[in-house]
């Protein structure tokens, strides 16, 4: 028997949308091409916006008893700062991909979920509508998994996106790639520290038990000039922009360190017939904020509405497929021009290090907009 829904990438999008569908009597599947817990390129910080939405979920407590609270924030321009801000006793919190996501996903099996392991190819499309997934199974061979409803949750590159011509090519040498992993040895108890400059920023993120999420994020034309020497000009790069500001620095060499990119996404629309992206797939905002874990959640949940409405509630395809793309713009508008506005700033660095002194000389307009990014209430 077909499912009802067929969800490609088992991401937070993928899992918490496949989580409410199944609580909500939906038959659905997941396809997922890596293996279990899996690792993943991300700063790991988990913004008041997504615990709130893990909360809704009902895997709050879980997900806390693994975390690390987060502080607040420590931000450094070019021989500026350290701005301090915080985040609210408890509402932030800092957690391995890998971790969170196997969280989700084992929720969404218990819930009825189905997860396979396989790499979706592209989208069945009859009769100009999509009617489920093509899969390459692990041995290798082809299937089909056909539903009512195909949803790509399949993250910043998207393949459901760009077979149903609902995203565009990027041009990678105008785009960042960011390039991350895991150290020891971090004293910084539960405050990240964020350092700008020169076109690139490098993040720390403590994990707890002195581990720490390190991130350098930089043009794909810097890193295009550094050839097979990644490990010591990451080094290098990472030593100046801290500048002797922090006393530790660390970075992963070469098989620790994970790399991906371009970190950019050219989304025409988020729904076809019989189909819908969510997460990444849907919209990407630059990770300097890291609101990319709260924007798939909240994204799943409005997915699952949709999704509910047409599957149990009579709703006309169309009018829900409308409404959920209203639902995401509404939300994420405001946040993708505050996302902007700093990328602005933090692209040159004499702007930046003039807003960082302002911010620091006007620490409650600094406050909000990392509220408003945090999504704070
Ligand atoms: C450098 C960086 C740092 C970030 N830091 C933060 C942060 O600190 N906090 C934060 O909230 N957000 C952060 N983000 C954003 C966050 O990682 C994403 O927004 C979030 O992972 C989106 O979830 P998703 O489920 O849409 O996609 P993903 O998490 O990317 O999941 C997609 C899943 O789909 C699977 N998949 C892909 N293609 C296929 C295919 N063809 N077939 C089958 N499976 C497939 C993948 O294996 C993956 O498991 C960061 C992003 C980057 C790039």
């Amino acid at each position: 028997m077909a499912d009802d829904v067929v969800i490609a990438g088992a991401g937070p999008a993928g899992s918490a949308l496949a989580l409410r569908l199944a609580r909500g009597g939906v038959r659905v599947r997941i396809v997922e091409q890596a293996a279990f817990p899996r690792a993943k390129v991300c700063g790991e910080y988990l913004s008041p916006g997504a615990v709130r939405e893990l909360e809704a979920l009902g895997l709050a407590p879980r997900i806390e008893r693994l975390a690390a609270p987060c502080r607040g924030v420590k931000l450094y321009a070019t021989r500026g700062g350290p701005l301090t801000l915080t985040l609210g006793s408890g509402s932030a919190l800092a957690l391995e991909r890998a971790a969170l996501d196997a969280e989700l996903l084992t929720a969404a099996c218990a819930a009825g979920a189905v997860h396979e392991r396989g790499r979706v190819l592209g989208t069945i499309v009859e009769g100009g509508r999509a009617a489920g997934l093509l899969v390459r199974e692990p041995p290798g061979a082809l299937g089909e998994r056909r539903a009512r409803v195909s949803v790509g949750a399949d993250g910043l590159n998207s393949t459901v996106a760009r077979r149903l011509g609902l995203a565009g090519e990027v041009r990678a040498t105008h785009a960042r790639f960011a390039l991350g992993g895991h150290v020891d040895g971090d004293t910084s108890d539960g405050w990240i520290s964020m350092f700008a400059g020169e076109g690139a920023y490098f993040a720390v993120n403590p994990l707890g038990g002195g581990r720490a999420n390190v991130m350098l994020v930089l043009r794909q034309r810097e890193l295009a000039t550094w050839g097979r020497d990644v490990d010591a000009r990451a080094r290098e790069r990472i030593a100046r922009l801290i500048d002797d500001r922090a006393a530790f620095a660390d970075f992963p060499a070469g098989g620790g360190r994970l790399a991906v990119g371009p970190l950019r996404r050219r989304v025409r629309r988020l729904c076809a017939p019989g189909a819908l992206l969510v997460g990444d797939a849907a919209t990407f905002l630059d990770p300097f904020t890291g609101q990319g874990v709260w924007l798939a959640l909240e994204g799943a949940r409005y997915a699952a509405d949709a999704i509910v409405a047409v599957l149990h509630g009579g709703a006309r395809e169309a009018q829900a497929w409308r409404e959920y793309a209203r639902a995401c713009r509404r939300a994420w508008l405001p946040r993708r021009v505050l996302s902007a506005c700093i990328g602005c700033l933090r692209s040159n660095d004499r702007l930046a290090l003039a807003a960082l002194a302002f911010a620091c000389a006007h620490r409650r307009p600094a406050q909000a907009l990392l509220d408003a990014c945090a999504g704070v209430p």
